[in-house]
């Protein structure tokens, strides 16, 4: 069977400034750095505000940090006049290794459709970024849809320009849960991300769905994280809230321990 290495991912959305951002990545390399073995085959990933990604590129590369980051989201265009806008590939010559795309608050309140996701996955895959993919349904569409209804929609939209073989993670974020402090179950959050695996296998193969990972985002926290790690589909999780506390996050990122 394929070994996916668990990815612990921390959404810090428009919280802490570039100088906040340092102060933060040297406490937490400081706090990790004698707990290694804790976490020596987990992948932890920071995404930070734009203007942080320069500082946090200089501390990662001075201190040979074992700390991946990327954008909280991407420009579909390439360059040009899009005011505002930052391109995959200013995240590229960053050493960004990700970018979000299709968090439910980009969705929901600065409405991008699911086209719009795919071409955000898209213009990050073409930049040799590994687009994460955000996908989950609101306590609106439970009233509706089955719980893996839209987000293996959204998902399906997503990875329309996607062939086997493409590197990309899911983060399966039901909207209900962001934020709410409470999370979903692991039960659910594992029925959902195995409809979601399938989703991957169709619009790539099984190969491919067998290698990328499904992370589940939504109210994680040290004390939670360990069910959802049980999961056979869930191989890591996106954190919001729980990621700006460095001692809270280290703790997520040694889950094993
Ligand atoms: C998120 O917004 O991606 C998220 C999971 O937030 P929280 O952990 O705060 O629910």
């Amino acid at each position: 069977a394929t070994v996916r290495t668990p990815l612990i991912a921390g959404n810090w959305k428009m919280n802490f400034d570039h100088l906040q951002a340092i102060a933060f990545v040297q406490k937490l390399a400081w706090t990790l750095k004698d707990a290694a073995h804790d976490y020596d085959d987990v992948e932890v990933a920071i995404f930070p505000p734009f203007t942080d990604l320069r500082s946090v590129q200089t501390l990662v590369q001075a201190d040979k940090l074992e700390l991946k980051y990327g954008g909280q989201d991407v420009s579909t265009h390439v360059s040009g006049a899009y005011t505002g806008e930052i391109s995959a590939q200013f995240l590229k010559k960053l050493d960004c290794d990700y970018a979000i795309v299709g968090h439910s608050e980009r969705r929901y309140r600065h409405v991008e459709s699911d086209e719009t996701v795919a071409a955000k996955a898209k213009a990050a895959r073409d930049a040799e970024l590994v687009p994460l993919i955000c996908v989950g349904e609101t306590a609106k569409d439970l009233e509706r849809h089955e719980p893996s209804a839209v987000p293996a929609n959204q998902l399906r939209g997503a990875l329309i320009d996607f062939k086997a073989g493409d590197d990309f993670v899911v983060a399966y974020e039901p909207v209900w849960a962001i934020g709410a402090g409470a999370a979903a179950t692991p039960e659910q959050a594992q029925n959902v991300a195995s409809v979601l695996r399938r989703v991957v296998a169709q619009a790539t193969d099984e190969a491919t769905a067998q290698k990328t990972r499904i992370l589940y985002g939504g109210s994680v926290k040290a004390d939670n994280i360990v069910g959802f790690m049980k999961s056979p589909d869930i191989d890591g999780v996106l954190v919001g809230g729980a990621s700006l506390d460095v001692e809270g996050f280290a703790s997520i990122v040694r889950y094993k321990k």
